[in-house]
């Protein structure tokens, strides 16, 4: 992949003013602080975290941030920034090996391990909507997903043990990979604008 465009690192408009850069900068930065990951997280919130004080190094400098515009200008208008295809991240069921699947908007999907051959079924890049419910259940809960696809088909999908920072993905695009049989998660992914952060579900 090329750098990552740092205004959607940020997530914020190409046109905002100095202000609201300085708060997603912030808001990013507490938001993908390592120290809220488990160790299994924990390398890809530090790259993230980089990624966005690497962001507001150039975009929080007046000089160096119009000096990125006109590059960012150029590359526009020279067709680099291309509308390249979406590539989701999903790890196999039995191995964790990652295939990169071309999104499906909310479809799922059979996808087959490179490393080990296993196939599985995912639901790729649906969106998530509202947040995920918990539902009490005899020995703990369980956390039931609703996800909606492109189609407006919408699919529940229950996980178990999903970390606090799901909160932070109310409408976000996310992806499952689901266990052998029904329809449980094995992982839920997360899609961030760069980085795709996945968690094991149990
Ligand atoms: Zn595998």
């Amino acid at each position: 992949m090329s750098d990552p465009d740092h205004y959607a690192v940020l997530g914020v408009e190409p046109t905002a003013d100095p202000e609201t850069i300085r708060e997603a900068w912030r808001f990013q930065l507490r938001a993908f602080h390592p120290d809220r990951f488990s160790s299994e997280q924990h390398a890809r919130a530090e790259r993230m975290a980089k990624r966005v004080n690497e962001a507001w190094q150039v975009l929080g400098e007046p000089a160096a941030r119009a000096r990125y515009d006109r590059q960012r200008r150029d590359a526009a208008i020279s067709g680099a920034v291309g509308a390249s295809e979406i590539l989701r991240e999903l790890p196999c069921v039995s191995c964790g090996t990652l295939s990169a699947v071309p999104d499906q908007a909310g479809r799922t999907v059979t996808v087959k391990c490179p490393a080990c051959q296993q196939q599985f079924t995912a639901i790729v890049g649906a969106t998530l909507l509202g947040r995920p419910r918990l539902e009490a259940r005899y020995l703990g809960g369980r956390h039931l997903l609703h996800l909606v696809a492109g189609d407006g088909t919408v699919t529940t999908v229950a996980a178990r043990k999903l970390p606090t920072e799901l909160a932070l993905i109310e409408g976000e695009t996310v992806s499952v990979v689901l266990r052998g049989r029904g329809r449980g998660a094995r992982y839920v992914i997360v899609h961030g604008r760069i980085t795709d952060m996945g968690w094991r579900t149990g």
